[in-house]
């Protein structure tokens, strides 16, 4: 078979190259490696004031800021992977997430990722956590972190747990008022546009939630999420370049929720599912305000 190294006909090298900028979602500037090996080559913010660009699924962060390993109520996990980092808001949002669950007798909350140093695509399954406004945090914890942080080597060991009985399609007895009262002050944080949860959570939120319900249309049912939940920020006030979600429909979406269940829609479930695990490998593109930090010093 002729390879284009043996022939070097112009349009083919033109076409090669704007096939390898259109895969790598650049604008110009000329990088090798795919766009995870290219952001998670970097540990150390940008400089420049804190600006979450882009969208959550291709953006990255100016002058991210780094969450401290560990604070009232909270604990980081994995900190060997430089994933800690996002704008102050979401910093903020976690520090006071982690005091209210601790008082409210929930504590402590294992956090997952954050962004990298500079955003933008990380290894492994996120397609989002791009632009420093999105957080994962664990539903379940080892009873030694309620005694204080953990040391740094079982904090990389750990691997989160789901907290569901699957056999009872529920959520395991022991964790249910965590699950609950977490959600619930996380949703409330008006900083808060979705929180990402298995479908059986958010159907027994649905159920137990007496009163005011409004809080609950911010929990979207999701694929997986049974070991941790995913909250994402809207776009703050100081960040003009920050691409923003439609708003969450009307409602506590509790009615939405047969979907998720319903046997003749796995099908539907699936297509879905598989058309979202494309998206997550394809998901590339970055704006161009993002090449600007990928040239700064490292
Ligand atoms: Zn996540």
């Amino acid at each position: 078979m002729p390879s284009l190294a043996v022939h070097r006909r112009p349009p083919a090298r033109a076409l090669a190259m704007a096939l390898s900028l259109l895969v790598l979602g650049l604008s110009g500037v000329a990088l090798a490696g795919s766009p995870a090996a290219i952001w998670g080559a970097i540990k150390t913010p940008s400089p420049g004031a804190p600006r979450a660009i882009g969208d959550y699924s291709g953006g990255c962060l100016q002058g991210g800021q780094a969450l401290p390993l560990e604070g009232p109520g909270y604990q980081v996990m994995h900190p060997g992977r430089l994933r800690y980092y996002g704008h102050p808001a979401l910093l903020d949002f976690v520090q006071r997430l982690g005091a209210a669950a601790d008082a409210g007798g929930h504590g402590p909350l294992l956090v997952g990722d954050l962004a990298q140093p500079r955003g933008g695509r990380a290894s492994g399954g996120h397609a989002s956590h791009q632009s420093g406004l999105d957080v994962d945090i664990w539903f379940w914890h080892p009873r030694a972190a309620e005694k204080g942080p953990l040391p740094t080597g079982e904090r990389e060991r750990l691997k989160a747990r789901s907290i569901l009985n699957g056999r009872k399609g529920e959520i395991r007895e022991r964790w249910k008022s965590k699950v609950a009262g977490t959600l619930e002050l996380t949703a409330r944080d008006r900083r808060v546009e979705r929180v990402f949860v298995h479908p059986i959570i958010k159907r027994e939120l649905c159920e137990r939630t007496q009163g005011d319900r409004a809080w609950l249309r911010q929990i979207r049912p999701w694929y997986g999420h049974d070991d941790h939940f995913h909250v994402r920020l809207a776009c703050p006030a100081d960040s003009p370049d920050c691409t923003p979600q439609d708003p969450v429909g009307e409602g506590d979406g509790c009615d939405e929720l047969s979907w998720w269940f319903d046997a003749e829609a796995q099908a539907e479930r699936k297509r879905e599912r598989s058309r979202y695990r494309r998206k997550v490998v394809g998901g590339a593109r970055w704006p161009a305000q993002c090449d600007a930090l990928l040239e700064q010093p490292k």
